[in-house]
């Protein structure tokens, strides 16, 4: 706890003071463009990754990055996609998995999860993600299959989102309201993979990037 007290008091004698003027204009009103959903893992800081600053994304974290689907399990995910997309109308929606993640651990490990029925009832939706793993994969190496447990689960995921009513009344729209994104974080190397639809692989953010821009240049 003292590291947190040692820190909010840096924060506010040396921070804050130099961001006054960005939080006074955030201090009535957030305008978002992007709904963030990664794990609840300590060592995936979005803020810190992206370099981003308060205001700039809509948070969701949730154990394994998990979204259930629609009507699965009504509860906070459900209502902060919901807020997002209709009231704060982001404009891309990106669901972040990454490397060592400890809930598709769990899933491969299969522990006893007899004194944590809610924990177990939550890994449940990430049983879809078997069917989008990479063909021809070789299951023989654990940490092999573990990362690419980890990347399929968040093309699960990204379908489960589409379920929630707004995002696939969004996603319908003519003109591309809205975008979904699948991420992949690795925490040793600091990179990040995105999912392509089209060549159905996770490509380095960069790659992808490079080829978006230019097709959105012509
Ligand atoms: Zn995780």
């Amino acid at each position: 706890m003292k590291h947190l007290l040692q820190g909010y008091t840096r924060f506010r004698r040396d921070v804050f003071p130099g961001m006054k003027d960005h939080f006074h204009l955030l201090a009535d009103i957030q305008q978002p463009d992007i709904l963030f959903i990664t794990c609840a893992d300590s060592r995936v800081v979005p803020d810190l990754i992206l370099q981003t600053e308060p205001g700039d994304m809509f948070l969701c974290r949730t154990a394994g990055n998990i979204v259930p689907p629609h009507g699965a399990m009504p509860g906070g995910v459900s209502a902060t996609i919901e807020y997002a997309v209709a009231v704060l109308h982001v404009r891309h929606i990106i669901v972040c998995g990454h490397s060592d993640c400890g809930a598709l651990k769990a899933v491969l490990d299969k522990p006893d999860l007899s004194r944590l029925p809610l924990t177990a009832k939550w890994l449940g939706y990430i049983e879809p993600a078997w069917k989008h793993l990479e063909p021809g994969l070789s299951t023989s190496d654990p940490r092999t299959l573990h990362t690419a447990l980890i990347h399929a689960n968040v093309i699960a995921q990204l379908e489960n989102l589409k379920t929630h009513p707004e995002v696939a009344r969004a996603l319908a729209l003519a003109h591309n309201t809205l975008e979904v994104h699948g991420w992949y974080y690795d925490i040793l190397t600091g990179s990040i993979e995105t999912w392509d639809q089209q060549t159905r692989r996770f490509l380095p953010l960069e790659e992808w990037a490079s080829s978006a821009f230019l097709s959105a240049e012509r």
